[in-house]
């Protein structure tokens, strides 16, 4: 199997001003997981080292540069799933460290649970040797002019405006070298959500999916809408019945669409080593490695 990878790093309308950073972002994280898979690695390393690269990237909302809640805090969500078993790690409002998407990791490979919450999230963390940071260390400046703005706009609903041009959740999925394939998905959640707020991002089959006799997804965008269709599962069970890894994603997008009303995007890997993206937003940050290593990124088609 020649191994694949495809990242994303949110949907939304993106600021014109960021594009370049956010096509930078995606294409380092896909060519950051490529060299994972091209030495034999794992789909599972790979989509995890894809993730990691955006959530230090502070264009992207996770890890530094997360979107700060209603209270002013910031509380992140993440998820990881291995396709061969089926075992997942998640992390849900998840305070005060820099890569969630690595205490997903450590919950899949040191617990026999699938997902741990807030201050127990956190503690797990510390307990694990992970460095706990202050939340200044995860702030950027334009997450605290974005929660200022909101502050003065009461009727602000993420799920029908475009506007004020939210960052992107990151994701990521591929198939390995032996036919496995892995998901991943990291978000700083939904600008301006009520604290404890917890969208799709960490929700198994709805911000991830990974099933080994089917394919993998990650899905960013609207979370109330996109967990009312369990929209990665949606995907996967497409390729199931039939549909490349493309077919499902468009499937997967219109179901959102048809279904709830929703917007989002969504990136599928299929077991034949096919890649697919869809989105209903005005833009998504997508990069993906063609067979013989070439990086391909856009945020529009
Ligand atoms: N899906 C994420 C959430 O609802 C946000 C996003 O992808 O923009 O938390």
């Amino acid at each position: 199997m020649i191994p694949r990878i495809i990242v994303h790093g949110g949907a939304w309308k993106i600021a014109e001003e960021t594009h370049a950073d956010h096509i930078a972002g995606v294409h380092a994280a896909a060519e950051a997981g490529w060299q994972i898979l091209a030495a034999g690695g794992s789909a599972l390393d790979a989509v995890e080292q894809a993730v990691v690269m955006m959530e230090d990237d502070p264009t992207f909302d996770a890890g530094v540069g997360s979107v700060l809640n209603r209270a002013g805090e910031i509380e992140m969500d993440a998820i990881l799933m291995d396709g061969r078993t089926l075992k997942l790690g998640a992390v849900a409002a998840v305070r005060g460290i820099t890569n969630p998407i690595r205490l997903a990791r450590l919950i899949f490979d040191d617990t026999d649970h699938s997902l741990l919450v807030g201050e127990g999230a956190r503690r797990f963390a510390e307990a694990k040797g992970m460095r706990l940071c202050a939340q200044a260390e995860l702030t950027v400046p334009r997450e605290i002019e974005r929660f200022r703005r909101l502050q003065q706009m009461p009727d602000y609903h993420l799920a029908y405006e475009f506007a004020p041009d939210p960052q992107g959740t990151v994701g990521a999925v591929a198939i390995d070298a032996e036919g496995h394939v892995a998901a991943a998905t990291s978000t700083g959640g939904a600008a301006y959500k009520l604290p404890g707020r917890v969208g799709d991002s960490p929700l198994v089959g709805s911000g991830a999916y990974a099933d080994d006799l089917t394919g993998a997804a990650s899905a960013t965008g609207h979370g109330e809408s996109i967990m009312r269709v369990v929209l990665c599962k949606t995907a996967t069970d497409a390729i199931g019945r039939g549909m490349s890894a493309q077919q499902a994603a468009e499937f997967a997008i219109r179901t959102l669409f048809e279904r709830v009303g929703g917007y989002g995007g969504v990136i599928v890997a299929d077991r034949h080593g096919q890649v697919g993206f869809a989105y209903n937003t005005p833009h998504m940050a997508v990069a993906w490695v063609e067979p013989d290593g070439t990086v391909r990124a856009r945020i529009k088609d």
